[in-house]
């Protein structure tokens, strides 16, 4: 049996081994404050390359990056009704703006600096980009305006989990305006098929995009649209979203332009994020029982070269050795960026380096010992395929100057294998089904990872759809999306209903 470097599996204990992956990797660590986390170099590195990637690719689609404040006055929130009640219950609000020591020594607030009016911690910017684009747009020349910001906010979430849902987080928001329905309309299908290829082309996670029921619309929106991760035990992730926002926001805000014709017409919007939580869905859907391992494109380090250093004279043959390596490869590029070669000279035992970069994910740690300089090799192991058949850790003995020749296309097979492997476990839990029964049936209690459900519904509305949601929900069961590009074929009967259908939806637990 494989002795794995992790003190938890995942089939042991799904969420127990997510928190041990984050805390033998150095991703992120619990902070003071509940549900807010420090995310260590090694997390906010693979932030960092996400950021860039996706920052890449909202600028090729003719967004620009701004900036606005941390602080939003709560009567920017009152405007929009639905908007304010879907947010209420999470928002973290500022009264006063200085503390004063009370008769025990103990700093409190000072009464006598109470705000006029509070400020709310933003917890999304619709609010206060809305205002702007009244200021900004005038006539139908001003529009579109296509902003994006990256930034944190804060929800008071009551059931967090690193990553995945934290009451501070990450992301990008995007805030665009348009002078009709339709175009609006389109950049919100731009946006989601800027989410669903970076997702697949960068994170390697197959996604389902497609569109949220109403129930789980975002406060104010006509229409949500989302992608659709699985994850490693079989539950769904919403990964990012892109809203329509039709007139809502433009009318509690008054975005206004005169039209071609002279007249005023209000403005349509959109909006669309993705946030930390991309790490965690890249934790649970490409980590093993031995840590992380990180797709190549967001791996802060591709390839770590660890010197098998023994206190003896030989060692600084090795370590120039190792240099030489560490910058030819750094000289090369892989998916279509200069190879990130690190070279781990730190004080630490070899075998110990090893381990930990194979926990923190590096798609390659690359091994060199004396025996390996005098034979002119290397020794690799590659992340994704850590072990032989026979159980034993797979660390290949490569010639060297093969080895740099095909490090960009290993670094590539790696990239695509991750994805494939996402793909066919996407694939392969998604069920089909068309009675209720058969619903129950698959999500009983003893049904370990029962995946997603694929089932035909009639889209219903109102106390229609309350009565679904309820029935789903006493299974733990929620509506994911209904994908994109259905022909209406199999979509026959509803399974909730009995009516005749509209569409096909996909179901299952989610964090
Ligand atoms: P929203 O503005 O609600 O559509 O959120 C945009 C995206 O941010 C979602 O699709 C999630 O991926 C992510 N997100 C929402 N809430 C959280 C949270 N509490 N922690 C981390 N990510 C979140």
């Amino acid at each position: 049996m494989i002795k794995h470097a992790l003190p938890v599996t995942r089939a042991a204990d799904f969420s127990a081994w997510y928190q041990s992956v984050i805390a033998e990797a150095d991703l992120a660590e619990e902070s003071g404050v509940r549900g807010c986390m420090v995310i260590r170099p090694w997390g906010y590195g693979i932030w960092e390359r996400v950021q860039r990637l996706l920052d890449d690719r909202i600028k090729a689609t003719g967004h620009e990056n701004c900036y606005f404040p941390l602080f939003i006055p709560l009567s920017y929130f009152e405007k929009e009704a639905e908007h304010v009640e879907g947010f209420a219950k999470e928002m973290a609000v500022v009264t006063h703006h200085r503390l004063k020591a009370d008769a025990t020594g103990r700093l409190q607030p000072d009464p006598e600096s109470k705000l006029e009016e509070p400020l709310v911690v933003r917890p999304t910017s619709e609010t206060v980009i809305g205002t702007a684009f009244a200021r900004w747009v005038q006539s139908w020349r001003d529009l579109p305006v296509l902003i994006n910001q990256w930034a944190n906010v804060v929800r008071w979430e009551m059931r967090t989990r690193m990553f995945l849902r934290t009451s501070e987080f990450l992301w990008q928001e995007g805030h665009t305006a348009h002078a009709t329905a339709d175009e609006a309309h389109e950049e919100t299908l731009r946006i989601l098929e800027v989410y669903r290829s970076f997702a697949e082309e960068c994170l390697a996670l197959h996604v389902v995009a497609g569109e949220k029921p109403e129930n789980e619309r975002f406060p104010g929106a006509v229409e949500t649209w989302s992608i659709e991760a699985m994850m490693g035990d079989g539950k769904a992730l919403q990964a990012g979203t892109s809203h329509f926002l039709g007139t809502n926001f433009a009318h509690a805000q008054n975005i206004r332009f005169q039209n071609a014709d002279g007249q005023l017409e209000l403005a349509n919007t959109t909006s669309w994020g993705v946030s930390t939580r991309m790490i965690g869905a890249v934790i649970m859907v490409h980590g093993d029982d031995d840590g992380l391992c990180c797709p190549p494109r967001i791996a802060p380090w591709q390839v770590v070269i660890v010197p098998m250093l023994r206190d003896k004279p030989e060692d600084a043959a090795i370590v120039d050795y190792c240099r030489t390596l560490q910058a030819e490869l750094a000289a090369s590029r892989a998916l279509g960026e200069p190879v990130r070669a690190l070279l781990d000279l730190k004080p630490v035992k070899s075998t110990t380096k090893r381990w930990n970069w194979i926990k923190k994910g590096a798609p390659l740690v690359i091994e060199v010992g004396g025996r390996d300089v005098e034979g002119g090799n290397v020794s690799v192991i590659r992340r994704d395929e850590l072990y032989r058949e026979d159980g034993k850790l797979d660390a290949r003995v490569v010639a060297r100057d093969a080895f740099v020749g095909e490090a960009a296309g290993t670094l590539e097979a790696i990239q695509a294998a991750l994805h494939a492997r996402s793909t066919a476990a996407l694939k392969a839990n998604i069920v089909p089904l068309s009675d209720w029964a058969a619903v129950e049936a698959t999500f009983a209690e003893d049904q370990k990872n029962p995946g997603w459900v694929d089932v035909a519904w009639c889209r219903p509305t109102g106390a229609e759809l309350d009565q679904v949601v309820e029935r789903l929900k006493a299974l733990k069961l929620t509506i994911r999306n209904a994908p994109m590009g259905q022909t209406g074929e199999g979509a026959v009967t509803c399974i909730f209903t009995g009516k005749p259908a509209v569409e096909r939806v996909l179901i299952g637990r989610a964090y």
